[in-house]
């Protein structure tokens, strides 16, 4: 076999195997060890742009790196897609530059050093770019394949998400979900939701991690709400930092939330490292966003409807904001009045065991109880996801204490599945306080304690 023929079979042979790889590093991995120990006289290295994930031992360059010897003319192969020659002066040696090319794009070059003094054959350069071909068809098929892989996670990604959202949860337990999702999908390390109300003042979505309670978020959310509410487009930034000095998170995407034209909100993601997202998360985002955000604009209504309103729809108990305006009413005309605040025991368990369903029903069952064992001067109400709280006017701590008692024993005598309930009961009167958030913050540590002595139990703090 002559020396022609033997290469020829190499390729051949080479480009049988570059079709069975399914992986990028692979293909590189195989060309590049191939024509190392097909030329000893020259050396190869491969620049790639700089969003490669090396996991491999090769002689990799970044490709746009500006101090990089010889990024120039590899840039310059890259951007025109035709194989390019150099001198290097100072070692004697010649360079040629091959892109790595496929029929949509070239996804990298082939550096082609021969050694001291040695002459590049025009005959093996020849030879050296129809392999970069054969690998350059193999990079494309290989990118394809992990594209289309990508691709249906994304799909599951969005297609899981809005089940969840379409199951009409409530609306924090829906947020928390989303933040969760794309804080992993994502590898991010900030995930936030502002709403814009109709007055043009912002709020902070439920679910938001925590940097969205501090006072530093509102500079990247002035920052991206200036931008958003004129296009309507999102934002993707690689950092932030270069126009806004000294914040913690470089990378930012934020999409906003349209519906009907009107600009209702905004998902803001964050990462400390600059560039840290690819433009493909950020158009995942979009989608997810986009295919939410009706799901999330009726929940909030939803919600923002529940607070207009006297009852809360599910117990039937009076609404949090009914409830407060009437205990703020009471302590302007009464002389004292007792608080009892309720939270079931281990509900997470209940709704992890017998599905939501049930849960609520537990929670109806236990309002009806509250409902049965107040009078009618009294108000029970819905304070809040499980929670729920009792107030009697004009009645005396020990009275008070006693109706809780007495709630907490027919709670778990009577209800199916048979659940129990702590309670935290605090007073007022004109000598001891007056002050509406000293009531709560009382009861709230109260049955803080409860909850911390094993549950089941009444604790009063005065
Ligand atoms: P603990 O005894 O400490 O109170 O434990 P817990 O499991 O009750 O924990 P926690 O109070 O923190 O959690 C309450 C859970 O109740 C979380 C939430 O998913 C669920 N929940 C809140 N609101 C509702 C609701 O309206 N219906 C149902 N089914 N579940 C709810
Ligand atoms: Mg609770
Ligand atoms: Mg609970």
């Amino acid at each position: 076999m002559t020396l022609n023929e033997q290469k020829f079979k190499q390729l051949y042979r080479l480009t049988e195997k570059f079709h069975s790889f399914m992986n990028k590093d692979d293909v590189l991995s195989e060309l590049v060890t191939t024509l190392q120990s097909m030329f000893f006289e020259y050396n190869f290295y491969l620049f790639l742009s700089h969003d490669h994930e090396n996991h491999l031992d090769l002689p990799i360059k970044d490709l746009g790196f500006d101090h990089q010897d010889g990024n120039e003319m590899a840039m310059e192969a890259f951007v025109t897609g035709n194989a390019q020659r150099s001198f290097d002066k100072k070692n004697r040696q010649m360079i040629v530059y091959i892109p790595l090319k496929g029929k949509q794009g070239v996804y990298g070059v082939l550096q082609v050093v021969a050694n001291h003094g040695l002459q590049l054959e025009d005959e093996n350069v020849n030879f050296v770019a129809m392999l970069a071909n054969a690998a350059g068809t193999a990079l494309e098929n290989a990118q394809l394949y992990e594209q289309s892989k990508r691709l249906i996670k994304d799909l599951q990604l969005i297609n899981e998400t809005s089940h969840r959202l379409n199951k009409n949860l409530r609306l924090t337990d829906t947020m928390t979900y989303m933040s969760l999702r794309i804080l992993n999908s994502f590898k991010a390390d900030e995930v936030g939701f502002f709403y814009i109300n109709q007055n043009g003042s912002i709020q902070i979505f439920p679910g938001s991690t925590n940097f969205f309670n501090t006072e530093e978020v509102m500079i990247y959310i002035q920052y991206v709400r200036e931008k958003i509410e004129k296009d309507l487009e999102g934002l993707f930034i690689g950092d932030i930092t270069t126009y806004l000095k000294d914040l913690p998170y470089s990378s930012v995407m934020a999409v906003p939330m349209v519906q009907s034209e009107n600009l209702k909100g905004c998902a803001l993601v964050l990462h400390k490292d600059p560039y840290h997202f690819s433009f493909d998360m950020f158009k995942l985002l979009q989608s997810l966003i986009h295919h939410s955000t009706l799901a999330l604009t009726n929940s909030l209504l939803r919600e923002e409807l529940e607070t207009l309103v006297k009852t809360d729809h599910l117990t039937q108990l009076f609404s949090r904001n009914y409830f407060n305006d009437f205990i703020g009413s009471s302590m302007q005309k009464d002389r004292q009045g007792t608080f009892v605040l309720i939270d079931i025991d281990n509900f997470k368990k209940v709704n992890d065991t017998y599905g939501h369903q049930v849960g609520d029903e537990v929670l109806v069952q236990v309002a009806n109880i509250i409902k049965s064992n107040i009078r009618e001067n009294d108000v029970g109400a819905r304070w809040g996801g499980e929670e729920l709280a009792v107030y009697l006017p004009q009645v005396e701590l020990a009275s008070g204490i006693s109706v809780a008692e007495r709630i907490v024993k027919r709670v778990r005598e009577n209800t199916n599945p048979m659940i129990t309930i702590s309670c935290g009961v605090s007073y007022w009167n004109a000598e001891i306080d007056k002050n509406f958030h000293q009531l709560f913050s009382k009861a709230d540590k109260a049955l803080y304690i409860a909850k911390n002595e094993g549950k089941n139990q009444v604790i009063v703090q005065v």
